[in-house]
């Protein structure tokens, strides 16, 4: 069963269609890129499985969930679901990292050692173990970035969805922060990234949804990306 499906989905805002009949699936564990010039939709279907906005046609499943009937108290439990990741990763700037990332956690509950525990596993995975007591502005844009991606996945989601997380960011980094997101993806989080950087998204070797005006134009397989 695939953890994600869009069905025929359309949004429409006020005087704008910005999807159209859009049609795919996602399986558990898999990394994909959504990619279009600006202004193509890719937030907008991101938007559509963080639930700040519903589709205006179709339906989007999570896990078989009907998102576009998910009201009240299940929002928040299907956001707890997923983790998102933003170009500016909206860090709190006067809390140390380490409180960053366990917000989450401590926000749903879990005890403060237990938190403090994995907030510590997660930073040691993301290459910044040594960093929980710094403020957000002590570190490089790659770091606070990293930051951000290890508060979207501390709560194990099933799904991360990341808006031009290397956006920001040079080439390098852009490329560390993907081999990041693609090391979670090898532990099982399903993760979708949309980018406009059609360079580094190729490079990546992952398969590839093209949105144009709207529409998923292509629908590219990992294997038929030439090296
Ligand atoms: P992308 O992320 O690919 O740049 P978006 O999903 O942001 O594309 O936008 C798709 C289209 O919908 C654009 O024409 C944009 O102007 C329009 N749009 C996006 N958000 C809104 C909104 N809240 N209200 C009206 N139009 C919007
Ligand atoms: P009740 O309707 O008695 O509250 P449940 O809370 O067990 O029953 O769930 C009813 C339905 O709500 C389930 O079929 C499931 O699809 C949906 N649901 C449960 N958890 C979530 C969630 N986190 N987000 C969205 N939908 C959910």
């Amino acid at each position: 069963m695939p953890l994600l499906r869009f069905d025929n989905v359309s949004k429409r805002y006020a005087n704008r269609e910005a999807l159209v009949d859009v049609s795919f699936s996602v399986e558990p564990g898999e990394m994909l890129f959504v990619t279009g010039h600006s202004g193509a939709g890719k937030s907008t279907l991101l938007r559509l499985i963080h639930l700040t906005e519903r589709p205006s046609r179709g339906t989007v499943l999570l896990a078989d969930r009907n998102l576009g009937k998910t009201r009240g108290r299940r929002i928040a439990l299907h956001r707890r679901e997923i983790g998102v990741v933003f170009q500016d990763h909206c860090l709190l700037a006067d809390r140390s990292v380490a409180d960053n990332v366990g917000l989450p956690l401590l926000l749903r509950g879990l005890p403060r050692a237990d938190t403090a525990k994995r907030v510590r596993v997660m930073l040691d995975k993301v290459g910044l173990g040594d960093r929980g007591g710094a403020l957000p502005h002590q570190l490089s844009a790659g770091e606070q970035q990293r930051v951000g991606i290890a508060r979207a996945v501390v709560g194990e989601p099933t799904l991360l969805v990341a808006d031009e997380p290397t956006g920001n960011l040079d080439p390098t980094l852009s490329a560390e922060i993907l081999s990041l997101l693609e090391s979670l993806a090898e532990r099982g989080t399903a993760v979708l990234v949309a980018s406009h950087d059609l360079t580094l998204v190729r490079r990546m070797r992952k398969r590839v949804l093209v949105l144009d005006n709207g529409r998923l134009v292509d629908d590219i397989a990992p294997t038929e990306l030439a090296p």
